[in-house]
């Protein structure tokens, strides 16, 4: 039988960067075995839903580049692939259980159930559902019937024995059944499933071969088996993927940095990037090599060579794949992921809509950032002119501003052979400061400054060359005012 694997996020929040690992672990393994990708969207728990999660996952998996084969947007031939469209299906299972005597319906109220809490609390005995209405006296049966209570559904867990099964990465897996959650509800009275009966339900109904997913959801693994069992159906085969930490060895959060998808892409991550560094969380190919397309990925993912132990999660790591990522683009490509960020940090004008100087700014900053939002920040001068700075941080040290004042008369003609793009400005520069006896980076100092508002700046020909000759020429000539008090 051919693989056919899914992701099936319920839409609670943004897309976690874990759940963007599991759903591309589950691309890479379809692609590998010339299977299928199952988007489904469990949405069952109506009191988590939050409305625009779901147009976050679409949002999300379209601009990291993969996709899957069927799902709510794109069809398929064992839809609807959203669980709110196929409540129907579950409490039809849900009767078929209680029909063959592996389920059956229970009227405990919300009152008694606290009661039964209430009393276990502190005690070593027996925790959870006491299987109260699993054997009721038909007596009892009919009064609870007669009493209006809607019942729920619960399943018959064994009490005793183990439940094993195999996990593709974890190996033999054995759980007793005494420590399986007696009696789980399936439906609930108001005719929904839980993740339990509709998450089993579907993955058999959609021939699902494979799971691969978040070792969290391991301990459900025991309570599934049961239910196929019950069913009568045969389980796909499990691979519980390996955790994602943070550096201290703590479940990612917050508190490590940025952890949905959409933090990261705002941060000015590339998607290639982070789907290149969420590749290698978790699996490696060889050890050593590193940067891999998703064409390359979809070409050597091979099951067999995740990792077992859990996985750090590196945010350094990460702005390495990304500069490395952002280097080797063209600075037309690369002019084109910057316009946004410009564009929100309000540098308006006509500016941004030319492409020769875009691509100028974009040759300025390609070597020097890792992430995309670092940009307007680096580049600000460019567009609003030299940031403010005071007539003293024009002058180098042990000279004067008088001397300062010199060095940048003796400079324009640099300034302009910058704004002819003349090849030969480097050797002028060079021979300038020989003659005036300062070093290259003295002289150049209070040019930076005029030109920048800063002592550190990316090239500062190049940039001459962007901002164009009037202004440039403006911008020594204000400071040269400044050195003489004017
Ligand atoms: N809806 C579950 C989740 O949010 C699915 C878990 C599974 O893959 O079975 O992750
Ligand atoms: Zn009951």
């Amino acid at each position: 039988m051919s693989v056919r694997v899914r992701y099936a996020p319920s839409p609670t929040g943004f897309q976690h960067i874990g759940g963007a690992r599991t759903a591309l672990f589950n691309y890479l393994f379809a692609r590998s075995q010339g299977g299928a990708f199952i988007l489904r969207i469990e949405d069952t728990d109506r009191s988590r839903f939050v409305p625009e999660a779901l147009q976050d996952i679409y949002d999300t998996y379209r601009w990291l580049g993969f996709g899957w084969d069927e799902g709510p947007d794109v069809g398929g031939p064992k839809g609807p692939y959203v669980q709110s469209e196929r409540t129907a299906l579950y409490r039809e299972h849900a009767e078929r259980l209680v029909a063959d005597g592996h389920a059956y319906r229970c009227w405990c109220t919300p009152e008694r159930l606290e009661r039964l809490r209430a009393s276990q609390a502190g005690s070593k005995g027996p925790q959870g559902y006491d299987r109260h209405c699993r054997e009721l006296s038909p007596a009892d049966r009919a009064a609870a019937e007669a009493s209006g209570v809607k019942p729920v559904i619960r399943l018959k867990v064994p009490a005793g024995g183990t439940t094993t099964f195999t996990d593709r990465l974890l190996g033999e897996v054995a759980w007793k059944n005494a420590d399986i959650n007696p009696d789980p509800v399936l439906l609930k009275s108001d005719g929904f499933p839980t993740y339990h009966l509709a998450n089993v339900v579907d993955d058999h109904l959609m021939e699902i071969t494979d799971i691969l997913r978040a070792q969290e959801w391991l301990p459900s693994v025991p309570l599934h088996v049961q239910l196929y069992r019950a069913f009568g159906w045969e389980p796909p085969r499990f691979c519980h993927l390996p955790m994602v930490l943070g550096k201290d060895g703590q479940k990612l959060s917050k508190r490590h940095g940025a952890t949905s998808v959409r933090e990261f892409r705002r941060q000015g991550y590339l998607p290639d990037a982070l789907v290149n560094y969420l590749a290698l969380v978790g699996w490696s190919y060889d050890d050593s090599r590193e940067l891999f397309s998703l064409a390359d990925l979809e070409r050597l993912f091979d099951v067999e060579k995740l990792n077992k132990a859990a996985a750090v999660f590196d945010y350094q790591k990460l702005d390495w794949f990304n500069g490395t990522y952002l280097r080797a683009k063209s600075q037309a490509e690369v002019a084109a992921l910057i316009r946004p960020s410009l564009e929100e940090a309000g540098f308006a004008g006509n500016r941004l809509g030319d492409a020769a100087f875009l691509e100028g700014v974009a040759g300025l900053v390609q070597e020097r950032v890792k992430l995309l939002t670092e940009v307007p920040g680096m580049v600000r001068y460019l567009f609003e002119g030299p940031a403010a700075y005071a007539a003293d941080d024009l002058v180098p040290k042990k000279t004067d501003r008088a001397r300062a004042a010199e060095m940048l008369e003796r400079l324009k003609p640099l300034v302009e052979a910058a704004c002819d793009g003349d090849p030969g400005i480097e050797v002028m520069a060079r021979e300038l400061a020989e003659r005036l006896g300062a070093k290259l980076g003295d002289l150049l100092m209070p040019l930076r400054v005029a030109i920048t508002g800063s002592k550190v700046s990316p090239p500062l020909f190049e940039s001459i060359g962007l901002i164009g000759r009037d202004r440039a020429r403006a911008a020594v000539d204000a400071a040269i005012g400044k050195l003489r008090g004017a």
